[in-house]
C-alpha cells in the first residue's frame, strides 16, 4: 500500500499479526486457519482489541498488584515482574509451562524446571484463580509417562521427574544435573500439598495426584539405601539444590523432602478415589516398608551448632564466609574453575534454608535462626532463586534490615542486573519470589489445612503496603502501615491469625 501524505496529514498503519503452531493447526490447514483468524481481527479493529486487552489485564492486576508507598524502586520492582510473569503464563493451556527465562532469552531454551513447582505455585495460588495454578499441576500428571521412563532410565522404579523438560522426558545432559540433581521430584509432589492446602480442593489429589505422589514415592522408596552400619536409611550420590557441590552423599534436604513425601502420600492414600487406588495397588507391604523409611531416615545434624548439616562432609570444608571472596571475583561463576568452586564452601543458593522454608511448622525459631546465621553468611545467591528464601526466613526471623536488602535484590535483579547476567533473558521464575518476599516475607504469610495466619511487619524505608489474595473463594485485602488492616472483599466469613490471635472477617455490608 503506498499513501501520499502532505505537510500536517497524518496517516496511521495497523499492523494485524496471527501466529499459529504445528502444536495447535496442523500444516496443511495452517494458511487456512490464519485467514479466518485474521478476518476476526480485523473485523474487530485496533479499537476493540485495545479494549479486550485493557479489561484482560485489569482483570488479572485486580487481584495481584502490591502497592508501595516510600520506596519508588521496589514499587516499581514488583510490578514490573508480575507483568512479565503474567505476560509469559497465565495458565491458558496445560500442555505449557513456565521457562526460566519466560519469552526474553534463548538460555534454557525454554523448558521447564522444578522453578516452577517451587517458586510460581506459591505464588500463583493467592494471585490467581484456582485454574490456573491446577493447569501446572496438570501438566505434570500428562507428563506422567515421561517420568516413569526417565527413573528407568536410572534402573528405578516410580516416577522421576525431569530438572528441565519439555515433554516429560528429561532433557538435560549432565550427569551431576541429569541423574543427582533428583530433588526436584519432592518438589513436584510438595506443589500438589500446596494447592490442596490453599485452595482446600481434594478433588485434584484424591485422583490425578495420588498418581503423581504415589509414582513419586516409590522412587524415592528405591533411591534410598539401608545402611546397615547406621541403621539408618541414606541417599547417596545426589546434587541438592547447591549446584556448588555434586555428588554428596545424604544432603539434608533431598533427605528430608524424600521423607515428606513418602509421609504426604501415606496420608492422603486413605482419602484417594478408590478406582485410583484400585489402580495403583499400593500394597500394605508397601506401605509399612514406606514407613520404615521414614521412622529410619538418616539425617545429618550437627548438635553442637545446632545446625542440620547441608550434606554428609560439609563441616570439614575451609568455612569461610562469603564476604571474604575479594569483590573482584564476584560473581565466583565468572571468575573461577569449576574444580574450585564445587571445592569451595560456597552456597549457590538456599539449600538446607529450601527445606525449613517449605516445611516451615516444623522447626522451631531457634533451628531457624542457627540454621540461618550459619548458612547465609556462605551463600553467594548466584541463583536468582536464592535471595527470596533468604528474605522469607530472615524476615519471619526479625532480621528486618537483612529481609529488605535481599527483597531489593530479588525485586530489582534484572533492573539493576545484580548477577550481572541480564543479557542472558530475565529472570522469569524468579520474579515471583519477589511477591513471595513481601506476602510471606513482610506480612508474615503462611497456611495449613486450616488456617491462614499473617505476621506483618512494614520495612524501615516504606510507608505502606497493600496486596490482595484470593483465597477458597474469597478475596482478602491486606494493607500495612503502622497498623495493619485485613479487609473480605467477597466471600464467605473467615477467621485468620494475625500475630497469633485470631480476626474474623467479613464483607463490610
Ligand atoms: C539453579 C536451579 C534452577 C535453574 C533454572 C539454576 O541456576 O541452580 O535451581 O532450576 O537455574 O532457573
Amino acid at each position: 500500500m503506498t499513501t501520499r501524505l502532505d505537510a500536517g496529514e497524518h496517516s496511521d498503519l495497523v499492523k494485524s499479526v496471527v501466529v499459529v503452531t504445528s502444536r495447535d493447526i496442523e500444516p496443511e490447514h495452517q494458511v487456512e486457519r490464519v485467514s479466518q483468524l485474521l478476518d476476526g481481527v480485523v473485523a474487530a479493529g485496533f479499537d476493540e482489541l485495545l479494549n479486550q486487552q485493557t479489561a484482560i489485564w485489569a482483570d488479572r492486576w485486580a487481584t495481584s498488584d502490591v502497592v508501595i508507598d516510600g520506596d519508588d524502586a521496589a514499587q516499581q520492582g514488583i510490578r514490573f515482574n508480575i507483568s512479565q510473569l503474567f505476560m509469559t503464563y497465565y495458565g491458558d493451556d496445560p500442555r505449557l509451562n513456565v521457562g526460566p527465562k519466560g519469552f526474553t532469552g534463548e538460555k534454557y531454551g525454554g523448558a521447564t524446571y522444578w522453578d516452577t513447582e517451587a517458586y510460581i505455585v506459591p505464588m500463583y495460588l493467592a494471585v490467581t484463580k484456582p485454574e490456573v495454578t491446577h493447569a501446572l499441576l496438570q501438566y505434570r500428571h500428562d507428563q506422567l509417562p515421561g517420568a516413569f521412563h526417565n527413573a528407568q532410565q536410572q534402573n528405578l522404579a516410580g516416577a522421576l521427574y525431569p530438572m528441565v523438560t519439555f515433554n516429560g522426558i528429561e532433557a538435560h545432559n549432565e550427569w551431576e544435573i541429569t541423574f543427582e540433581e533428583i530433588h526436584r521430584n519432592a518438589a513436584i509432589a510438595f506443589a500438589i500439598y500446596q494447592y490442596t492446602a490453599y485452595t482446600g480442593d481434594d478433588t485434584y489429589v484424591n485422583t490425578d495426584g495420588i498418581e503423581v505422589l504415589v509414582a513419586i514415592a516409590r522412587f524415592w522408596a528405591d533411591r534410598v539405601h539401608f545402611s546397615q552400619n547406621a541403621g539408618k536409611y541414606m541417599i547417596h550420590g545426589v546434587t541438592g539444590p547447591n549446584e556448588y557441590e555434586n555428588n554428596v552423599n545424604n544432603n539434608w534436604y533431598t533427605n528430608t523432602m524424600a521423607s515428606w513425601v513418602l509421609e504426604y502420600t501415606l496420608e492422603r492414600l486413605p482419602k484417594a478415589n478408590g478406582a485410583v487406588l484400585a489402580k495403583l495397588a499400593v500394597s500394605d507391604d508397601e506401605q509399612a516398608h514406606w514407613q520404615d523409611i521414614i521412622d529410619r531416615m538418616y539425617f545429618p545434624t550437627d548438635e553442637k551448632r545446632g545446625i542440620f548439616v547441608q550434606h554428609d562432609t560439609f563441616l570439614d570444608k575451609d568455612l569461610r564466609p562469603a564476604a571474604s571472596i575479594p569483590a573482584d571475583q564476584r560473581p565466583i561463576n565468572q571468575h573461577w574453575s569449576w574444580d574450585r568452586i564445587l571445592r569451595s564452601p560456597f552456597i549457590k543458593q538456599a539449600d538446607v534454608l529450601q527445606g525449613i522454608y517449605f516445611l516451615n511448622n516444623r522447626f522451631t525459631m531457634a533451628q531457624k535462626e542457627a540454621n540461618f546465621d550459619f548458612y547465609e553468611p556462605m551463600t553467594v545467591h548466584e541463583s536468582s532463586l536464592s535471595a527470596s528464601i533468604h528474605a522469607i526466613l530472615a524476615a519471619e526471623l526479625g532480621k528486618v534490615d537483612k529481609a529488605v536488602e535481599l527483597y531489593a535484590r530479588t525485586a530489582r535483579l534484572d533492573l539493576d542486573n545484580y548477577n550481572n547476567d541480564t543479557d542472558d533473558g530475565l529472570h522469569i521464575t524468579s520474579m515471583s519470589g519477589s511477591w513471595l518476599a513481601i506476602v510471606q516475607g513482610f506480612a508474615g504469610m503462611r497456611y495449613n489445612d486450616t488456617q491462614l495466619s499473617f505476621k506483618p511487619f512494614l520495612p524501615s524505608t516504606w510507608t505502606h503496603y497493600a496486596f490482595k489474595m484470593n483465597y477458597r473463594g474469597r478475596v482478602l485485602a491486606i494493607d500495612v502501615a503502622d497498623t495493619t488492616t485485613i479487609k473480605l472483599v467477597a466471600g464467605e466469613p473467615i477467621t485468620v491469625l494475625v500475630n497469633d490471635k485470631p480476626v474474623r472477617l467479613e464483607v463490610e455490608a
